[in-house]
């Protein structure tokens, strides 16, 4: 005989809380409870199994069940002294789900059943108390017609205030026991008119209406829904719940509320909670009243001081509360979200789960979780969702501050910034070197905003979603972004955009906050990162544990300090070309493109070779010796010329040639798919001088910085988009032979390697061949990502949406790194590379490197270090330690 029924109650229970899978998390906890004594009303669970045969069988219930369910409500009587339908002492039970995680969509509780015209009056008689009694009557019609029999819960609502309107009273709590009766007598009548037959009468009958309602609701569309986002498997199924009720609607005395063992929000060790007198259940959540607060200190803060706190009211019940949510916390270690009732002075425990936290608060809590000696550094690092930093580590708005929305968008880059609307780049550009700060307004951006987005302190664009342009490079730079703020119109012409009615000119403030997507009008009060205290401890923690490095993704000095402060260990990529788009570079830069000779180029890569030298010194000296990879020139050259007509004379002019002859180069350069044109060690190998001026540079100013630290640099060469060994050893040929001049002609040798960002599929295939020429792999997963799907990132906003939705991507392969193909060919580059060469040095540089779930996959694979943005070094910091952590479990 299998067994469906699990008891709990009494200072014992059947089950445990490590049987999560087969009661559920509400069930195992109760279970758990009981075990360990604290006061929890007796009842019973019902397993997740029953629900599975409920499901496949369409409806039917195992042979044995009903049995064991007469047997358990057996013991919850002779636990409470009360029977199931009892004329004298009846037993009213709540019948509650529960699955292994907690799931919206799931049937909700209902109280007091057992209740009829009969028992409600021995309940009545036995409480001494008819208000009472008919309060939990009407109250059960109320919810098994709302939540078992599908009536509508405002036609129950509708019937109540009418009546409070015809007696002119304001709150449920002026209605008598009479009252009641009436309006019992309406809530049956509407059942009766409704649905064609009575209110159900029998207790069993109400039992097993309220199971059957339950297990049905795991089919239910919403739950449905549910699960397909959160990936919950259908086959967990629901358990439920039966127990013997408590009241805390028996006067006043009597009580209920929700609690948090520690401040949710700010992790304060201190119990943060609220509890209404003379009510029941939801009565909290529901807001019907204004809740009350727990403890003393909580109420002198709260908005409503004059209502006494539980710890004035029921000092007793309090006190016992606050011992329990110690003990729970002790047991658990960890912080707990409670729901208790009091009962004429006397307190039931009725849930207890790990609280959800704000990443603030789970930092806090681990931290001090350790001081007080629960858990160890390798729990408090786990315990973290690294992810969460996010909300850190920039600037927030105040949670205080008023909060003018004239739109919302995606919220695309964390952080929030207020600043002047500018609709161009260059107007960004100019105005932020007069000291002030913008906003950088665009329908969308293109590679040529880049300076624009630099200057800028945040972004918003009307138009692109989470892995637009604007977005993934405002993340890379840590500017806050919204993006796709659909609703706001822009006019360039007339430097106007327009929202909710509203009108903003160029120079009109707005602040922009990336963690929610708003754009609000007026600059807002905010708070600065807290990067001290908590934030330190935790991350020492982490770094003790974690294997993999962790570098960023810099090439101008702010970034890098920036990352060096977050606890970067190195530049995993400096892109190169990010330098040459500044407003004076792109000049010499353009004027190299439009030349027509090797003499020509070289001449003005003459006037680039001291700029890309001097800010090679100075990434070098804030990195002092720390490793540095810098990636020869990648993207094609058109991205660096004038698009329209008005700028290509401009251009023309600036860089003396003729708007025909610059049109002329531009149709040149034109390509119909520049991803997969002209780009990466293709330009080296057609243009040798541009990587050959890049490596003097790289040289020149290793030595030049090693003199002014002390620190001797060891520069890291990328050459990108190689797929061919062949393409490798022709331009590593060219800085090889640069090396050797500028050695000569300084008299000075720089130690250096040189090797490849692998980014195509063909270089993963050979990684063996080309790692006999490549000091080091360091994967280019946004490239990769897409020579692997064939799917270009800029295009893919028009269906990657339908994809998600369809579930074709369960998550966005730009996002998280698509472990089954990309991370296929990381392994198989990984393995061959090794194999040539066993000490070669592999790291990642994607987008990818700071994303929680494939820095796990790295190290999986084994990766020396992962390298992203400055901003999420911690979060790559946090992810890698807990990644080593599982590896080592
Ligand atoms: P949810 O999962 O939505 O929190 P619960 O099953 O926890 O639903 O029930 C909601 C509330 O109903 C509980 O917080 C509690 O106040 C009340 N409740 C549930 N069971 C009982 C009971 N046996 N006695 C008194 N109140 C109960
Ligand atoms: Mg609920
Ligand atoms: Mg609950």
């Amino acid at each position: 005989m299998s067994k469906w029924v699990y008891t709990f109650g009494d200072g014992t229970a059947e089950g445990t809380a490590d049987m999560r899978n087969l009661l559920g998390g509400k069930g195992a906890n109760l279970a758990e409870m009981s075990n360990i004594g604290v006061p929890v009303p007796p009842g019973f669970t019902i397993t997740t199994e029953v629900c599975t045969h409920f499901t496949k069988t369409g409806g039917t219930y195992p042979d044995d069940l009903n049995a064991q369910v007469e047997a358990a409500l057996e013991t919850i009587g002779s636990a409470t002294g009360r029977r199931f339908g009892d004329l004298e002492k009846p037993l009213l039970v709540s019948v509650r789900s529960g699955a292994r995680v907690s799931m919206p969509g799931m049937m909700d509780t209902v109280l007091n059943l057992g209740l009829n015209d009969e028992t409600v009056g021995a309940l009545a008689k036995d409480a001494g108390d008819d208000r009472f009694a008919y309060d939990s009557y009407r109250r059960f019609i109320q919810m098994y017609g709302d939540v078992v029999m599908g009536l509508e819960h405002h036609d129950f609502e509708a019937i109540l205030e009418g009546f409070k309107d015809e007696k002119n009273v304001d709150l449920d709590t002026d209605l008598t026991a009479d009252d009641w009766q009436l309006i019992i007598e309406r809530y049956k009548a509407l059942v009766q008119e409704q649905l064609g037959k009575p209110f159900p009468q029998d207790p069993r009958d109400q039992l097993w209406g309220a199971i059957g309602a339950v297990f049905g609701s795991w089919m239910n569309a919403r739950a449905i829904t549910y699960r397909r986002l959160h990936q919950i498997p259908e086959s967990w199924g629901t358990a439920v719940n039966v127990q013997a009720m408590v009241f805390g609607n028996m006067g006043d005395t009597s009580a209920t509320g929700v609690a948090f063992t520690r401040n949710p929000s700010t992790g304060e060790n201190a119990l943060y909670g609220e509890f209404l007198v003379n009510a029941q259940g939801e009565d909290v959540v529901a807001g019907i009243r204004t809740p009350q607060a727990i403890t003393e200190a909580a109420r002198l803060e709260s908005s409503a001081p004059e209502k006494p706190s539980l710890e004035t009211a029921l000092p007793e019940a309090f006190g016992e509360f606050r011992d329990i949510c110690n003990r729970l916390e002790r047991h658990y270690r960890e912080m707990q979200d409670v729901e208790f009732t009091i009962e004429r002075g006397k307190l039931w425990m009725l849930q207890t789960r790990s609280g959800k936290r704000t990443a603030k608060a789970a930092l806090k809590i681990a931290v001090d979780m350790v001081e007080e000696g629960l858990i160890n550094h390798e729990e408090a690092v786990s315990r973290v969702d690294p992810a969460s930093l996010d909300q850190l580590l920039h600037p927030t708005i105040d949670p205080k501050a008023e909060r003018n929305v004239v739109a919302t968008g995606l919220p695309a880059s964390p952080g929030a910034a207020s600043g002047a609307i500018v609709f161009s780049s260059d107007e960004a550009e100019r105005m932020a070197g007069q000291g002030k700060a913008v906003i950088l307004v665009r329908v969308e951006t293109s590679p040529e905003d880049i300076h624009g987005m630099h200057a800028a302190q945040g972004i918003l664009t009307t138009r692109g979603g989470m892995t637009s342009h604007a977005a993934v490079v405002a993340r890379g730079m840590g500017k806050p972004c919204v993006s796709g703020a659909g609703s706001i119109r822009v006019d360039y012409k007339a430097g106007t955009l327009t929202a909710s009615g509203k009108t903003l000119k160029t120079g009109d403030i707005v602040t922009i906050d990336g963690a929610t997507g708003e754009v609000l009008s007026g600059s807002v009060a905010m708070l600065k990162p807290e990067l001290s205290g908590d934030f330190a401890q935790l991350m020492e923690w982490a770094d003790k544990v974690r294997r993999m490095k962790v570098r960023t993704n810099a090439e101008t000095p702010a970034d890098a300090r920036a990352a060096r402060e977050f606890g970067a260990e190195g530049i995993g990529l400096c892109r190169t070309e990010h330098m040459f788009f500044d407003a004076d570079r792109i000049g010499d830069m353009r004027e190299m493109i439009v030349a027509d000779s090797e003499e020509g180029r070289r001449a003005a890569l003459a006037k680039l070779l001291p700029m890309q030298r001097s800010d090679f010194v100075e990434l070098f000296e804030i990195m002092a010796g720390l490793p540095v990879t810098i990636r020869l020139l990648d993207p094609p050259l058109h991205e660096f010329l004038p698009k329209s007509e008005q700028e290509i004379e401009e251009v023309a002019g600036a860089i003396g040639v003729s708007a025909t002859k610059l049109r002329r180069r531009l149709e040149m350069l034109a390509e119909f798919n520049p991803m997969l044109g002209h780009r990466g060690c293709r330009l080296a190998i057609s243009y040798p001088e541009i990587a050959e001026m890049q490596a003097r540079a790289i040289f020149e100013a290793a030595i030049e910085a090693g003199k002014r630290t002390g620190n001797p640099v060891r520069p890291e060469i990328m050459v990108p988009l190689v797929g061919l060994k062949a393409e490798l050893d022709i331009v590593k040929a060219k800085i090889d032979a640069v090396a050797k001049m500028v050695a000569e002609e300084t008299g000075t040798e720089v130690n250096y390697d040189v090797g490849t960002m692998v980014e195509l599929p063909r270089a993963c295939l050979t990684a063996d061949k080309i790692a006999e020429s490549a000091h080091f792999f360091s994967f280019g997963t946004n490239d990769l990502t897409q020579t692997t799907f064939g799917i270009s990132r800029d295009d893919a906003a028009s269906f990657l949406p339908t994809y998600q939705a369809q579930h074709i991507f369960e998550t966005d392969p730009f996002v998280s790194i698509d472990v089954e193909g990309v991370g296929e060919f990381m392994k198989i580059a990984t393995e061959r590379g090794r194999k040539t060469r066993p000490d070669i040095k592999l790291g990642i540089c994607g987008e990818h490197g700071g994303d929680p779930a494939s820095v796990r996959f790295c190290e999986t694979v084994g990766l020396d270090y992962v390298s992203c943005s400055p901003f999420r070094v911690p979060i790559a910091r946090l992810a890698a330690a807990q990644a080593a952590l599982k590896a080592k479990a």
